[in-house]
Order: structure tokens, then C-alpha cells, then sequence
């Protein structure tokens, strides 16, 4: 398999012509014409891989081969951490406590320092190298969500930010009614570390591919407000481009003052999302 490294791509990606996509992603947004073929075909090129996000493509960059046993290991102690903690309190857990935790039971084991080394660069790395181009809300790997600062849904095991978020959902519950439900609320950095890595290493370690729906760790608004909701009795599929068909999302769109963190051909390297309701700014 022709793996691409984290190094070879900073050093030689596309940051050598000196312009990053994101640069090029923001020219094309207020560029409406007369655009060259190249940036035709990027649009064409970009686009094809957004509906087809779950696929790998050419310029996807993978955990490099010097370091697969590493982030192997890394995916498997977080499985065990999340089992072993409980889904709830993993939801919540800062990456200091995950390290706590994990040392105080055999049933996870330490993380090793090449584990945790590994994890700091994935979290210090810029996304823009996997295609990724959205905001990193969190910028601090120590990150901790304050209990204070959360609290239950109604009627849900999931958890919210008080204020903003937490109006929002009620408003959008009373006006839409049980149809509608919250599907992912609050998640810490060592949840994010865990969908994201377990999305890779489901797919021989393509982050960009995982990148394309899932956020980086850091990267996820799910860390500072953003939530995700659906339709009851959807399942899964509340997850996919078929939620955009429901009851709840035409309702939903139909307010006018709901917006979407990751719009239907955003130019952000993330997937068609209209069940992420953006709450922060
Ligand atoms: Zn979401």
C-alpha cells in the first residue's frame, strides 16, 4: 500500500507551492467565474470525494507504516477505556483523567510514552494536511470539560452545555415535538480521539478518509456547544443524507434560524451533515 507519512506530506504536500487548500478552498467561495480548468477540476475533484467520503481517495494522507502498531495499540486501550469507564463518562473524559484512569486499571494498562507521544502530534498536527479545513475549537490537549458547566438533557442520557445549547434544544423540542430527538451532545478529547482513530483504523489508517466525518480530536464543535439530533425511529440513517429527507429536518430548515455546521457541498472537507445543529459561533 502506497502510504502517505505525516512528514513527507508537511514537507512536500501541497503547502509546497505555497498556498494550502483552505487558502485555495476560501478564493474559490468568492471566485464565481472565469476559474481556470485546475480549479474546475478541484471543485469536480472535491465534491466527488465529499459524496463519496466513506471511499478512499488518491490524495489521502494514512497513519504512517513506522507507526501503525503504535496507533493500533492506542485504538485498542481506548476501546477498553470506554468500556471500562462506561459510555457516559467517556463522553466526558479529559485526556489527564484518560491517562488516570487507564493507569489505575490492569483491564487498560498505562498508555505507553510512544502511545501518548503519538496522540500529542495527531492533536498538534494542522487537519489541513488530511483535507480538512474547519476551525479547531479546542487548542489545548488538556482540554477539560467543567461539570458545572453541562447537565442531562430531558429526558435523555445525553449530556449538554447549559446556556445557549441547552435553550436551543428545548426550543427546538417544543416547537417540533417527540419526532424530534438529540442523538450526541458534549464529547471530550478522548472521545474524539477514539471516533476518530477507530474510524482510521477501520479503514488501514486513512485519516483523511476519517477526517471526511468525523472531526480530529480538538476539531469537533461537539467539544464547546454543537449537537446532533434526529428523527425518531430512524436508527442509524439519522447519521446520513436520508435525515435530510425527514419530517424534522424540513421543520427544522423551515425556521430559519437554525444553521448547520457542515452544510450540503461546504467547502470544509467534511461530509453533508444536516443533522449537526451549529450552536457556537
Ligand atoms: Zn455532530
Amino acid at each position: 500500500m502506497n502510504r502517505r507519512t505525516i512528514l513527507r506530506a508537511l514537507a512536500f504536500g501541497f503547502i509546497q507551492c505555497g498556498i494550502s487548500r483552505g487558502v485555495l478552498a476560501q478564493q474559490l467561495i468568492h471566485t464565481s467565474y472565469n476559474l481556470p480548468d485546475i480549479h474546475d477540476d478541484y471543485i469536480k475533484d472535491y465534491l466527488h470525494k465529499m459524496i463519496n467520503f466513506d471511499k478512499p481517495h488518491q490524495d489521502d494522507m494514512y497513519i504512517p507504516d513506522q507507526t501503525y502498531n503504535i496507533f493500533t495499540s492506542i485504538v485498542m486501550r481506548l476501546r477498553r477505556l470506554q468500556q471500562f469507564v462506561g459510555h457516559g463518562n467517556f463522553q466526558m473524559l479529559s485526556f489527564d483523567d484518560g491517562l488516570r484512569f487507564a493507569s489505575t486499571y490492569h483491564q487498560v494498562e498505562p498508555f505507553t510514552k510512544a502511545e501518548t507521544r503519538l496522540m500529542e502530534m495527531i492533536f498538534y498536527s494542522q487537519a489541513e494536511q488530511y483535507g480538512f479545513f474547519s476551525k479547531k475549537p479546542l487548542t489545548e490537549l488538556t482540554a477539560r470539560i467543567k461539570k458545572e458547566d453541562v447537565e442531562r438533557a430531558p429526558h435523555s442520557n445525553i449530556i449538554l452545555y447549559k446556556g445557549i445549547p441547552m435553550e436551543t434544544f428545548n426550543r427546538l423540542k417544543k416547537q417540533i415535538g417527540d419526532q424530534l430527538i438529540l442523538t450526541s451532545g458534549v464529547r471530550g478529547i478522548m472521545k474524539q480521539f477514539l471516533l476518530f482513530l477507530n474510524k482510521a483504523y477501520n479503514n488501514n489508517g486513512n485519516l483523511s478518509l476519517a477526517s471526511r466525518s468525523l472531526a480530529p480530536p480538538g476539531y469537533s464543535y461537539h467539544g464547546i456547544g454543537d449537537f446532533d439530533i434526529g428523527q425518531t425511529g430512524l436508527g442509524a440513517a439519522n447519521f446520513s443524507r436520508i435525515f435530510a429527507r425527514t419530517e424534522v429536518f424540513k421543520r427544522l430548515n423551515a425556521f430559519g434560524y437554525i444553521t448547520f455546521r457542515y452544510p450540503d457541498k461546504n467547502m470544509l472537507g467534511v461530509r453533508f451533515e444536516p443533522w449537526h445543529i451549529r450552536v457556537t459561533a
